[in-house]
Protein backbone atom coordinates (compact mmCIF):
# COMPACT_ATOMS: atom_id res chain seq x y z
CA UNK A 1 0.00 0.00 0.00
CA UNK A 2 1.29 3.39 -0.82
CA UNK A 3 0.95 6.74 1.29
CA UNK A 4 0.65 9.66 -1.24
CA UNK A 5 1.43 13.24 0.24
CA UNK A 6 -1.37 15.05 -1.61
CA UNK A 7 0.49 18.17 -2.01
CA UNK A 8 2.84 16.60 -3.86
CA UNK A 9 1.78 13.81 -5.18
CA UNK A 10 4.51 11.92 -4.04
CA UNK A 11 4.97 8.64 -2.72
CA UNK A 12 5.78 9.03 1.05
CA UNK A 13 6.15 5.44 2.44
CA UNK A 14 5.40 1.60 1.62
CA UNK A 15 3.17 -0.57 3.83
CA UNK A 16 2.34 -3.93 3.97
CA UNK A 17 -1.35 -4.24 4.54
CA UNK A 18 -2.47 -6.99 6.75
CA UNK A 19 -3.85 -10.45 5.79
CA UNK A 20 -6.44 -12.67 6.56
CA UNK A 21 -3.98 -14.45 8.54
CA UNK A 22 -2.54 -11.23 10.61
CA UNK A 23 -6.18 -10.23 11.28
CA UNK A 24 -7.06 -13.54 12.73
CA UNK A 25 -4.13 -13.52 14.58
CA UNK A 26 -4.84 -10.16 15.78
CA UNK A 27 -7.94 -10.98 16.49
CA UNK A 28 -7.30 -14.01 18.87
CA UNK A 29 -4.61 -11.71 20.49
CA UNK A 30 -7.82 -8.81 21.56
CA UNK A 31 -9.91 -11.70 22.60
CA UNK A 32 -7.67 -13.72 24.49
CA UNK A 33 -6.64 -10.57 26.64
CA UNK A 34 -10.02 -8.19 26.89
CA UNK A 35 -11.11 -9.50 29.86
CA UNK A 36 -8.10 -8.92 31.70
CA UNK A 37 -8.63 -5.22 30.76
CA UNK A 38 -11.96 -5.33 31.52
CA UNK A 39 -10.66 -6.31 35.03
CA UNK A 40 -7.95 -3.85 35.30
CA UNK A 41 -9.84 -1.14 37.62
CA UNK A 42 -11.71 1.66 36.21
CA UNK A 43 -9.60 4.33 37.45
CA UNK A 44 -6.47 3.03 36.57
CA UNK A 45 -8.11 3.05 32.70
CA UNK A 46 -9.37 6.75 32.90
CA UNK A 47 -4.99 7.44 34.04
CA UNK A 48 -3.86 5.23 31.27
CA UNK A 49 -6.24 7.39 28.33
CA UNK A 50 -5.07 10.97 30.41
CA UNK A 51 -1.45 9.70 29.81
CA UNK A 52 -2.33 9.34 26.14
CA UNK A 53 -3.75 13.15 25.70
CA UNK A 54 -0.55 14.49 27.59
CA UNK A 55 1.94 12.40 25.16
CA UNK A 56 -0.23 13.61 22.17
CA UNK A 57 0.40 17.46 23.70
CA UNK A 58 4.07 16.73 23.95
CA UNK A 59 4.19 15.30 20.24
CA UNK A 60 2.09 17.48 18.90
CA UNK A 61 4.16 18.83 16.18
CA UNK A 62 5.54 15.54 14.89
CA UNK A 63 2.06 14.24 14.59
CA UNK A 64 0.63 17.67 12.69
CA UNK A 65 3.59 17.38 10.46
CA UNK A 66 2.63 13.37 9.85
CA UNK A 67 -0.94 14.25 9.91
CA UNK A 68 -0.45 16.77 6.92
CA UNK A 69 1.61 14.70 4.89
CA UNK A 70 -0.57 12.19 4.17
CA UNK A 71 -4.46 14.10 4.39
CA UNK A 72 -2.84 17.48 2.86
CA UNK A 73 -4.92 19.91 5.66
CA UNK A 74 -2.66 23.14 6.58
CA UNK A 75 -0.42 22.50 9.29
CA UNK A 76 -2.53 24.91 11.62
CA UNK A 77 -5.70 22.71 11.09
CA UNK A 78 -3.97 19.30 12.40
CA UNK A 79 -2.90 21.44 15.21
CA UNK A 80 -6.34 22.38 15.79
CA UNK A 81 -7.59 18.62 15.12
CA UNK A 82 -4.82 16.71 17.95
CA UNK A 83 -5.98 19.39 20.22
CA UNK A 84 -9.56 18.79 19.64
CA UNK A 85 -8.81 15.37 20.32
CA UNK A 86 -7.12 16.51 23.57
CA UNK A 87 -10.36 18.43 25.05
CA UNK A 88 -12.84 15.45 23.89
CA UNK A 89 -10.31 12.94 25.82
CA UNK A 90 -10.26 14.87 29.16
CA UNK A 91 -14.35 15.05 28.70
CA UNK A 92 -14.41 11.52 28.00
CA UNK A 93 -12.40 10.39 31.04
CA UNK A 94 -13.67 12.86 33.08
CA UNK A 95 -16.99 11.72 32.88
CA UNK A 96 -16.29 8.25 32.99
CA UNK A 97 -16.86 7.20 36.15
CA UNK A 98 -20.21 8.69 36.70
CA UNK A 99 -21.56 6.86 33.39
CA UNK A 100 -19.77 3.66 34.02
CA UNK A 101 -20.01 2.67 37.66
CA UNK A 102 -23.10 0.89 38.91
CA UNK A 103 -26.49 2.45 39.17
CA UNK A 104 -28.62 1.50 41.75
CA UNK A 105 -32.28 2.88 40.42
CA UNK A 106 -34.84 1.45 43.22
CA UNK A 107 -34.21 0.17 46.67
CA UNK A 108 -36.26 -0.67 49.76
CA UNK A 109 -35.87 -3.09 52.21
CA UNK A 110 -36.07 -5.64 50.50
CA UNK A 111 -34.96 -5.62 47.06
CA UNK A 112 -32.07 -3.14 45.18
CA UNK A 113 -32.54 -3.17 41.49
CA UNK A 114 -29.38 -1.79 39.96
CA UNK A 115 -27.39 -1.39 36.46
CA UNK A 116 -24.20 -2.59 35.75
CA UNK A 117 -22.68 -1.72 32.28
CA UNK A 118 -20.02 -4.48 31.06
CA UNK A 119 -17.98 -4.22 28.32
CA UNK A 120 -19.20 -5.06 24.38
CA UNK A 121 -15.91 -7.27 24.24
CA UNK A 122 -13.86 -6.95 21.75
CA UNK A 123 -15.03 -3.76 19.27
CA UNK A 124 -14.42 -3.01 15.55
CA UNK A 125 -13.67 0.88 14.59
CA UNK A 126 -13.61 1.38 10.78
CA UNK A 127 -12.89 4.76 10.27
CA UNK A 128 -12.77 7.97 8.12
CA UNK A 129 -9.66 10.28 6.72
CA UNK A 130 -10.83 13.62 7.04
CA UNK A 131 -10.42 14.27 11.06
CA UNK A 132 -8.52 10.70 12.14
CA UNK A 133 -7.81 11.88 15.85
CA UNK A 134 -11.23 13.14 16.12
CA UNK A 135 -13.61 10.54 14.79
CA UNK A 136 -10.67 8.02 16.12
CA UNK A 137 -11.06 9.29 19.60
CA UNK A 138 -15.04 9.36 19.51
CA UNK A 139 -14.84 5.65 19.21
CA UNK A 140 -11.58 3.75 21.13
CA UNK A 141 -11.08 6.03 23.79
CA UNK A 142 -14.67 5.32 24.93
CA UNK A 143 -14.56 1.49 24.13
CA UNK A 144 -11.15 0.95 26.49
CA UNK A 145 -12.72 3.43 29.48
CA UNK A 146 -15.42 0.98 29.51
CA UNK A 147 -13.18 -2.26 29.31
CA UNK A 148 -13.02 -3.32 25.68
CA UNK A 149 -10.66 -4.30 23.47
CA UNK A 150 -10.73 -2.04 19.97
CA UNK A 151 -9.45 -3.50 16.48
CA UNK A 152 -8.71 -0.22 14.92
CA UNK A 153 -9.10 0.22 11.34
CA UNK A 154 -7.97 4.07 10.28
CA UNK A 155 -8.49 4.58 6.75
CA UNK A 156 -6.09 3.91 3.79
CA UNK A 157 -5.93 7.63 3.68
CA UNK A 158 -4.62 8.26 7.26
CA UNK A 159 -2.70 5.37 7.98
CA UNK A 160 0.66 6.52 9.30
CA UNK A 161 -1.62 8.54 11.88
CA UNK A 162 -3.07 5.27 13.02
CA UNK A 163 0.36 3.75 13.31
CA UNK A 164 1.14 6.80 15.55
CA UNK A 165 -2.42 6.29 17.59
CA UNK A 166 -1.42 2.72 18.33
CA UNK A 167 2.22 3.41 19.44
CA UNK A 168 1.63 6.46 21.68
CA UNK A 169 -1.49 4.19 23.49
CA UNK A 170 0.98 1.49 24.12
CA UNK A 171 3.18 4.34 25.25
CA UNK A 172 0.40 5.22 27.68
CA UNK A 173 0.24 2.13 29.22
CA UNK A 174 -2.57 0.38 26.93
CA UNK A 175 -1.46 -3.52 27.52
CA UNK A 176 -0.26 -5.11 24.38
CA UNK A 177 -3.04 -7.28 22.59
CA UNK A 178 -5.42 -4.79 24.32
CA UNK A 179 -5.55 -2.34 20.73
CA UNK A 180 -4.52 -3.41 17.32
CA UNK A 181 -4.84 -1.58 14.44
CA UNK A 182 -5.66 -3.25 10.67
CA UNK A 183 -3.42 -1.74 8.05
CA UNK A 184 -5.47 -1.80 4.72
CA UNK A 185 -8.56 -0.80 2.36
CA UNK A 186 -11.88 -1.94 1.76
CA UNK A 187 -10.46 -5.15 1.48
CA UNK A 188 -8.96 -5.34 5.07
CA UNK A 189 -12.13 -3.59 5.91
CA UNK A 190 -14.05 -6.78 4.76
CA UNK A 191 -11.70 -9.24 6.80
CA UNK A 192 -13.07 -7.62 9.76
CA UNK A 193 -16.74 -7.46 9.20
CA UNK A 194 -16.18 -11.29 8.51
CA UNK A 195 -14.69 -12.06 12.29
CA UNK A 196 -16.93 -12.64 15.10
CA UNK A 197 -16.43 -8.75 16.61
CA UNK A 198 -18.92 -7.90 19.88
CA UNK A 199 -19.56 -4.31 18.31
CA UNK A 200 -18.96 -2.22 15.09
CA UNK A 201 -18.24 1.57 14.96
CA UNK A 202 -18.42 2.83 11.73
CA UNK A 203 -17.13 6.50 10.33
CA UNK A 204 -17.51 7.05 6.74
CA UNK A 205 -19.60 7.36 3.75
CA UNK A 206 -23.38 6.27 3.39
CA UNK A 207 -22.68 3.89 0.81
CA UNK A 208 -19.87 1.48 2.80
CA UNK A 209 -22.06 2.98 6.07
CA UNK A 210 -25.31 0.67 4.66
CA UNK A 211 -23.26 -2.25 3.14
CA UNK A 212 -21.48 -2.58 7.00
CA UNK A 213 -24.91 -2.14 8.34
CA UNK A 214 -26.37 -4.76 6.04
CA UNK A 215 -23.51 -7.41 6.56
CA UNK A 216 -23.16 -6.98 10.60
CA UNK A 217 -26.66 -7.36 11.10
CA UNK A 218 -26.99 -11.35 11.02
CA UNK A 219 -24.45 -10.75 14.11
CA UNK A 220 -26.96 -9.25 16.12
CA UNK A 221 -24.39 -7.20 18.06
CA UNK A 222 -24.46 -3.72 18.01
CA UNK A 223 -23.27 -1.79 14.85
CA UNK A 224 -22.98 2.02 14.88
CA UNK A 225 -22.86 4.52 11.63
CA UNK A 226 -21.55 7.95 11.93
CA UNK A 227 -22.28 8.87 7.85
CA UNK A 228 -21.81 12.14 5.68
CA UNK A 229 -24.18 14.83 5.65
CA UNK A 230 -25.52 17.64 3.27
CA UNK A 231 -25.68 20.26 5.76
CA UNK A 232 -27.96 23.27 5.69
CA UNK A 233 -27.36 26.64 6.48
CA UNK A 234 -30.38 29.33 6.78
CA UNK A 235 -29.41 33.37 7.00
CA UNK A 236 -32.25 35.45 7.71
CA UNK A 237 -33.29 38.70 7.90
CA UNK A 238 -32.97 40.15 11.08
CA UNK A 239 -29.07 39.35 11.44
CA UNK A 240 -27.21 42.41 12.64
CA UNK A 241 -23.61 42.27 10.92
CA UNK A 242 -24.00 40.56 7.53
CA UNK A 243 -20.00 40.48 7.44
CA UNK A 244 -19.50 38.43 10.48
CA UNK A 245 -21.92 36.28 9.81
CA UNK A 246 -20.42 35.43 5.70
CA UNK A 247 -17.26 35.01 6.80
CA UNK A 248 -18.44 32.79 9.78
CA UNK A 249 -20.39 30.64 7.47
CA UNK A 250 -17.58 31.00 4.64
CA UNK A 251 -15.48 29.08 7.38
CA UNK A 252 -18.42 26.50 8.03
CA UNK A 253 -18.42 25.61 5.07
CA UNK A 254 -14.54 25.31 3.73
CA UNK A 255 -12.55 24.61 6.97
CA UNK A 256 -10.84 21.71 6.10
CA UNK A 257 -11.53 22.20 2.62
CA UNK A 258 -14.86 21.26 3.37
CA UNK A 259 -13.94 17.83 4.11
CA UNK A 260 -16.02 17.63 7.28
CA UNK A 261 -18.71 15.55 7.79
CA UNK A 262 -20.24 18.29 9.44
CA UNK A 263 -19.23 20.68 7.14
CA UNK A 264 -21.84 23.69 5.71
CA UNK A 265 -22.92 22.07 2.27
CA UNK A 266 -25.65 24.60 1.09
CA UNK A 267 -26.68 28.10 2.08
CA UNK A 268 -30.41 29.91 1.97
CA UNK A 269 -30.57 33.00 2.58
CA UNK A 270 -33.54 35.93 3.18
CA UNK A 271 -33.81 37.77 0.05
CA UNK A 272 -34.08 41.03 2.12
CA UNK A 273 -30.28 39.95 3.08
CA UNK A 274 -29.10 38.20 -0.26
CA UNK A 275 -27.07 40.82 -1.81
CA UNK A 276 -25.26 41.81 0.88
CA UNK A 277 -24.65 38.36 2.14
CA UNK A 278 -23.09 36.98 -1.20
CA UNK A 279 -20.92 40.20 -1.94
CA UNK A 280 -19.21 39.63 1.99
CA UNK A 281 -19.10 35.78 1.53
CA UNK A 282 -17.37 35.84 -1.97
CA UNK A 283 -14.97 38.75 -0.91
CA UNK A 284 -14.06 36.58 1.91
CA UNK A 285 -13.36 33.25 0.02
CA UNK A 286 -11.25 35.54 -2.24
CA UNK A 287 -8.86 36.37 0.71
CA UNK A 288 -7.75 32.91 1.54
CA UNK A 289 -4.28 31.96 0.68
CA UNK A 290 -4.41 28.85 -1.26
CA UNK A 291 -1.38 26.99 -1.27
CA UNK A 292 0.91 24.14 -0.04
CA UNK A 293 -0.59 22.50 3.85
CA UNK A 294 3.27 23.21 5.16
CA UNK A 295 3.45 27.01 4.27
CA UNK A 296 2.39 29.93 6.90
CA UNK A 297 -0.85 31.27 6.26
CA UNK A 298 -2.69 28.21 3.92
CA UNK A 299 -6.48 28.21 4.52
CA UNK A 300 -7.13 26.01 1.43
CA UNK A 301 -4.79 22.90 0.54
CA UNK A 302 -4.97 20.22 -1.88
CA UNK A 303 -8.29 17.79 -1.23
CA UNK A 304 -6.76 14.58 0.21
CA UNK A 305 -8.12 12.08 -2.72
CA UNK A 306 -7.66 12.63 -6.02
CA UNK A 307 -10.98 10.85 -7.35
CA UNK A 308 -12.67 13.87 -5.46
CA UNK A 309 -11.36 16.53 -8.00
CA UNK A 310 -13.39 14.87 -10.83
CA UNK A 311 -16.65 14.56 -8.81
CA UNK A 312 -16.43 18.45 -8.04
CA UNK A 313 -15.68 18.99 -11.80
CA UNK A 314 -18.94 16.93 -12.44
CA UNK A 315 -20.70 19.05 -9.49
CA UNK A 316 -19.77 22.31 -11.26
CA UNK A 317 -20.36 21.14 -14.62
CA UNK A 318 -24.07 20.17 -13.75
CA UNK A 319 -24.87 23.12 -11.86
CA UNK A 320 -23.88 25.21 -14.91
CA UNK A 321 -25.86 23.58 -17.13
CA UNK A 322 -28.84 23.83 -15.24
CA UNK A 323 -28.76 27.59 -14.70
CA UNK A 324 -26.44 28.54 -11.91
CA UNK A 325 -23.86 30.79 -12.14
CA UNK A 326 -20.00 31.09 -10.97
CA UNK A 327 -18.93 33.93 -8.26
CA UNK A 328 -16.13 32.14 -7.37
CA UNK A 329 -13.66 29.38 -8.73
CA UNK A 330 -15.25 26.53 -10.52
CA UNK A 331 -11.57 24.60 -11.34
CA UNK A 332 -9.15 22.31 -10.78
CA UNK A 333 -5.83 24.13 -10.30
CA UNK A 334 -2.97 23.37 -12.69
CA UNK A 335 0.37 21.73 -11.14
CA UNK A 336 1.34 18.81 -8.82
CA UNK A 337 -0.79 18.43 -5.86
CA UNK A 338 -5.20 17.80 -5.94
CA UNK A 339 -6.04 21.43 -5.80
CA UNK A 340 -9.28 23.03 -6.29
CA UNK A 341 -10.52 25.97 -6.36
CA UNK A 342 -12.52 27.39 -3.36
CA UNK A 343 -16.07 27.28 -5.23
CA UNK A 344 -19.04 29.37 -4.81
CA UNK A 345 -22.50 28.86 -7.06
CA UNK A 346 -25.10 31.48 -7.23
CA UNK A 347 -29.33 30.68 -9.30
CA UNK A 348 -28.95 26.57 -7.56
CA UNK A 349 -31.69 24.74 -7.24
CA UNK A 350 -32.86 21.60 -6.45
CA UNK A 351 -32.14 19.80 -9.09
CA UNK A 352 -28.96 20.16 -9.28
CA UNK A 353 -26.40 17.45 -7.72
CA UNK A 354 -24.69 20.67 -5.74
CA UNK A 355 -27.81 20.81 -3.28
CA UNK A 356 -28.70 17.54 -3.40
CA UNK A 357 -25.45 15.22 -2.83
CA UNK A 358 -22.23 15.35 -0.48
CA UNK A 359 -19.77 17.38 -2.05
CA UNK A 360 -17.31 16.90 0.39
CA UNK A 361 -15.25 19.24 -0.92
CA UNK A 362 -14.52 23.39 -1.58
CA UNK A 363 -17.41 23.96 -3.01
CA UNK A 364 -21.11 25.76 -2.14
CA UNK A 365 -24.38 26.69 -3.56
CA UNK A 366 -25.97 29.75 -1.96
CA UNK A 367 -29.96 29.65 -2.98
CA UNK A 368 -32.02 33.22 -2.02
CA UNK A 369 -35.36 32.08 -0.31
CA UNK A 370 -38.57 34.36 0.22
CA UNK A 371 -39.35 33.26 3.98
CA UNK A 372 -38.55 30.53 6.98
CA UNK A 373 -41.32 28.44 5.37
CA UNK A 374 -39.59 28.15 2.06
CA UNK A 375 -36.25 27.95 4.39
CA UNK A 376 -37.67 24.92 6.22
CA UNK A 377 -38.70 23.08 3.03
CA UNK A 378 -35.48 23.51 1.13
CA UNK A 379 -33.12 22.58 4.21
CA UNK A 380 -35.66 19.45 4.43
CA UNK A 381 -35.19 18.28 1.20
CA UNK A 382 -32.56 15.87 1.50
CA UNK A 383 -32.20 12.38 2.45
CA UNK A 384 -29.07 13.26 5.10
CA UNK A 385 -29.83 14.70 8.69
CA UNK A 386 -26.26 15.30 10.32
CA UNK A 387 -26.53 19.10 11.30
CA UNK A 388 -28.43 22.34 10.31
CA UNK A 389 -27.97 25.52 11.41
CA UNK A 390 -29.94 29.18 11.65
CA UNK A 391 -28.33 32.64 11.60
CA UNK A 392 -30.57 35.18 13.31
CA UNK A 393 -30.95 37.55 16.34
CA UNK A 394 -34.39 35.45 17.27
CA UNK A 395 -33.72 32.93 19.36
CA UNK A 396 -37.20 31.37 19.48
CA UNK A 397 -37.13 32.02 15.88
CA UNK A 398 -34.00 29.83 15.46
CA UNK A 399 -35.48 27.47 17.37
CA UNK A 400 -38.71 27.06 16.48
CA UNK A 401 -36.82 26.37 12.69
CA UNK A 402 -34.47 24.02 13.96
CA UNK A 403 -37.47 21.89 15.57
CA UNK A 404 -38.75 21.66 12.26
CA UNK A 405 -35.60 20.25 10.64
CA UNK A 406 -34.98 16.06 10.79
CA UNK A 407 -31.42 16.49 11.91
CA UNK A 408 -29.39 15.09 14.77
CA UNK A 409 -27.80 18.34 16.13
CA UNK A 410 -29.08 22.35 15.77
CA UNK A 411 -27.08 25.24 15.47
CA UNK A 412 -28.24 28.69 16.16
CA UNK A 413 -26.04 31.50 15.60
CA UNK A 414 -22.78 28.61 14.99
CA UNK A 415 -21.98 26.06 12.65
CA UNK A 416 -19.80 23.26 11.95
CA UNK A 417 -19.05 22.36 15.51
CA UNK A 418 -18.88 19.80 17.73
CA UNK A 419 -18.71 19.08 22.09
CA UNK A 420 -17.83 16.19 23.67
CA UNK A 421 -20.63 17.14 25.84
CA UNK A 422 -23.33 16.60 23.30
CA UNK A 423 -24.50 13.44 21.28
CA UNK A 424 -22.54 13.60 17.75
CA UNK A 425 -25.52 11.67 15.66
CA UNK A 426 -26.75 11.78 12.49
CA UNK A 427 -30.29 10.31 10.84
CA UNK A 428 -31.73 9.14 8.28
CA UNK A 429 -28.45 8.52 5.31
CA UNK A 430 -26.48 10.62 8.27
CA UNK A 431 -26.63 7.21 10.26
CA UNK A 432 -27.53 6.18 13.71
CA UNK A 433 -26.60 5.59 16.98
CA UNK A 434 -24.23 8.28 18.75
CA UNK A 435 -20.51 8.83 19.65
CA UNK A 436 -19.66 11.69 22.84
CA UNK A 437 -21.75 12.66 25.59
CA UNK A 438 -23.36 10.27 28.17
CA UNK A 439 -24.65 8.43 25.16
CA UNK A 440 -21.35 7.84 23.10
CA UNK A 441 -19.88 6.03 26.97
CA UNK A 442 -22.75 4.08 27.29
CA UNK A 443 -22.73 2.83 23.71
CA UNK A 444 -19.83 0.83 24.21
CA UNK A 445 -21.27 -1.11 27.12
CA UNK A 446 -23.98 -3.84 27.67
CA UNK A 447 -26.21 -2.71 30.70
CA UNK A 448 -27.17 -5.59 32.79
CA UNK A 449 -30.08 -5.59 35.44
CA UNK A 450 -29.72 -6.73 39.08
CA UNK A 451 -32.33 -7.26 41.08
CA UNK A 452 -31.10 -8.23 44.36
CA UNK A 453 -33.02 -8.98 47.07
CA UNK A 454 -31.19 -9.76 50.73
P1 LIG B 1 -15.51 5.55 3.15
O1 LIG B 1 -16.89 5.04 3.40
O2 LIG B 1 -14.98 5.50 1.78
O3 LIG B 1 -14.45 4.75 4.05
C1 LIG B 1 -14.54 4.71 5.46
C2 LIG B 1 -13.79 3.51 5.99
O4 LIG B 1 -14.45 2.32 5.56
C3 LIG B 1 -12.35 3.40 5.50
O5 LIG B 1 -11.54 2.97 6.56
C4 LIG B 1 -12.43 2.33 4.42
O6 LIG B 1 -11.24 1.62 4.21
C5 LIG B 1 -13.50 1.42 5.00
N1 LIG B 1 -14.22 0.59 4.02
C6 LIG B 1 -14.54 0.91 2.75
N2 LIG B 1 -15.25 -0.10 2.18
C7 LIG B 1 -15.37 -1.07 3.12
C8 LIG B 1 -15.98 -2.36 3.14
N3 LIG B 1 -16.60 -2.86 2.08
N4 LIG B 1 -15.91 -3.07 4.28
C9 LIG B 1 -15.30 -2.59 5.38
N5 LIG B 1 -14.69 -1.38 5.41
C10 LIG B 1 -14.73 -0.63 4.30
O7 LIG B 1 -15.49 7.04 3.74
P2 LIG B 1 -14.26 8.08 3.76
O8 LIG B 1 -14.02 8.58 2.39
O9 LIG B 1 -13.12 7.54 4.53
O10 LIG B 1 -14.89 9.26 4.64
C11 LIG B 1 -15.69 10.27 4.12
C12 LIG B 1 -17.12 10.09 4.56
O11 LIG B 1 -17.19 9.95 5.97
C13 LIG B 1 -17.98 11.29 4.23
O12 LIG B 1 -19.23 10.86 3.76
C14 LIG B 1 -18.12 11.98 5.59
O13 LIG B 1 -19.25 12.81 5.69
C15 LIG B 1 -18.19 10.82 6.50
N6 LIG B 1 -17.85 11.18 7.88
C16 LIG B 1 -18.82 11.17 8.82
C17 LIG B 1 -18.54 11.57 10.13
C18 LIG B 1 -19.60 11.60 11.20
O14 LIG B 1 -19.24 11.71 12.35
N7 LIG B 1 -20.87 11.53 10.85
C19 LIG B 1 -17.23 11.94 10.46
C20 LIG B 1 -16.24 11.91 9.47
C21 LIG B 1 -16.56 11.54 8.18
Amino acid sequence: MQIINPATEEIIMSLAQDTQASVEQKFNELKNTQPTWAEVPLAERITIVKKFADILERNIESLTAILTSEVGKPLQQSRNEINGARARIKWLSENAEKYLADETMFQDQSITEKISYEPLGVVCNISAWNYPYLVGVNVFVPALLAGNAVFYKPSECSTLTGLEIEKLLKQAGVPANVFHIAVGGREVGELLLNLPLDGYFFTGSYKTGKYIYEKVAPKMVPCQCELGGKDPLYVTDDIADVKAVAAGTADGAFYNNGQSCCAVERIYVHENVYDQYVEEFVKEVNLWKIGRPTEQGVYIGPLSRKEQIAFLENQVADALQKGATLAAGGRRMEGKGFYFEPTVLLDVNHSMSVMKDESFGPIIGILKVTNDEQAIQLMQDTEYGLTSSVYSQNQTRAESILKKINSGTGYWNCCDRVSAALPWSGRKHSGFGATLSHAGIRAFTKPKAFHLRG
